[in-house]
């Protein structure tokens, strides 16, 4: 295929600048524009596009390229909402897609209007250079783009889930939530989201005499939560792993840079088990590591006191706890109980989500994304993954969708973290790659 890609990239840097025009942060969101806009670029190619309208203001896009029906089809997802900014502490304009030193600067070019802008150049690219050319797709191409993903998606995935679950009838769907990982010595891995941590509010509530300050309590309930907190700090989960994160940390461990940090990963999935308890003691202190080896556990939030000289008979704090898929919140709760042997402090689960299967790490969809990454980068790893955060995807999973995330621009965890921080920025060349491997992962999963 002689796809002219210097045209596409030129037109893809024009689509993101211009989706980061549309100031779609949420709440209250206001994706409707870019939503008109999303869908005008569609249907000026020729592709059967609908509007839909959740709430005022609200929209998604659904644009269908259509195959011969022998397979299933594939989604491309990605959303239109973005989080806050604090204006002074960008170095240039959040809403104006500044090219700068071969970054283009902007509130989402992340998260997530970078992969918005790559799943529409992909789509529109299969359109002219795939379905014009009169070669025929094996699956329909289904684009959707959706609102209010950053604030639980009641007018955005939960809404589509429950009102338009015809539209969503694929086989596989492409998302955010992987990783495209550059690490020391210039090493890359690519993480395919394939399962979430499933998150759930805990509240640790102390109890105590109520009383007038000028008299000291020894039961005070402020002093009390103290205790409680401080043995939850030290208190660590057990070590699970899945078969995703068995996966991940054996092909993780035959390219990772330091020594001894890849001998731990391998040491981790050995069967010896004293070898995995020594690799999970090891990676424990790197806290992206620990926090897919067990349910992590972090306090959030500490209410408690009326005023200054009054003694309160109760102190509260609340605890975001993520389990790892196939772990009981129950087990959990019986062993925060153990950990806190005081009658004054009482646990509860304030807010739970539900558990989202596994999405297949073995299936066509997988394989043609790590074949696509490959191909476009020889020396790239790729590895299933468990994202600590959630997604869109999990809605998807729990209606029998092999959904599958990835973040396709390769990027240094310092770029990457400034995902919802100050002057988020993609790398141009970056940009291009994921485009073009979203494009090629489709390709090959929809040829005949
Ligand atoms: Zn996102």
């Amino acid at each position: 295929m002689g796809i002219d890609w210097s045209v596409v990239e030129a037109e893809t840097i024009a689509q993101l600048q211009a989706m980061i025009g549309f100031d779609t942060t949420n709440p209250p969101g206001n994706e409707l524009p870019l939503a008109q806009h999303i869908a005008g670029a569609l249907e000026l190619a020729g592709i059967e596009t609908r509007l839909l309208i959740p709430a005022p203001e609200r929209a998604a896009v659904v644009a269908r390229l259509k195959g011969d029906g022998s397979k299933r089809g594939v989604m491309l997802l990605a959303h239109m909402d973005v989080v806050g900014v604090e204006r002074d502490k960008w170095s240039c304009d959040p809403f104006s897609g500044v090219v700068r030193d071969g970054y283009l600067y902007g509130r989402g070019a992340i998260d997530d209007k970078g992969m918005l802008a790559a799943n529409l150049m992909a789509m529109l690219t299969l359109k002219r250079e795939v379905v014009d050319r009169g070669i025929t797709l094996s699956r329909d191409i289904v684009f959707l783009a959706t609102a209010d993903e950053e604030t639980g998606g009641a007018f955005g995935m939960r809404w589509l889930v429950d009102n338009h679950r015809d539209l969503l009838d694929v086989e596989f769907a492409i998302n955010e939530g992987g990783r495209t990982r550059v690490i020391e010595g210039g090493r890359r891995y690519l993480a395919i989201q394939t399962a979430e941590k499933i998150s759930h509010m805990v509240t640790v509530t102390a109890r105590g005499p109520a009383g007038h300050a000028a008299i000291p309590l020894e039961d005070n309930a402020i002093f009390r939560l103290g205790r409680a907190l401080a043995r939850l700090g030290d208190y660590r989960e057990p070590v699970t792993l899945t078969e995703t994160t068995r996966r991940f940390f054996e092909l993780l461990s035959r390219m990772w840079p330091a020594d001894e940090e890849a001998r731990a990963m391998a040491d981790l999935v050995s069967r010896d088990s004293a070898a995995s308890e020594r690799g999970a003691e090891i990676l424990s202190r790197i806290p992206v590591f620990n926090a897919v080896i067990r349910n992590g556990i972090s306090a959030t939030t500490i209410t408690g006191g009326v005023a200054g000289n009054v003694i309160p008979a109760e102190a509260s704090a609340v605890l975001n706890v993520r389990t790892i898929p196939g772990n009981s919140i129950d087990d959990v709760m019986d062993r925060l109980r153990a950990c806190v042997p005081d009658p004054g402090i009482s646990f509860a689960v304030a807010a739970h989500s539900d558990e989202a299967p596994a999405s297949d790490p073995d299936s066509a969809m997988f394989k043609a994304i790590a074949d696509a990454a490959i191909e476009l980068d020889p020396v790239m790893t790729v590895v299933p993954y468990l994202s600590t955060g959630g997604t869109d995807s999990a809605h998807l999973r729990r209606i029998g969708i092999n959904s599958y995330g990835i973040l396709p621009f390769p990027m240094e965890q310092p770029d990457e973290e400034r995902m919802h921080g100050h002057d988020e920025r993609v790398p141009v060349a970056s940009l291009h790659f994921g485009t073009r491997l979203i494009f090629e992962s489709i390709r090959r999963v929809s040829s005949a």
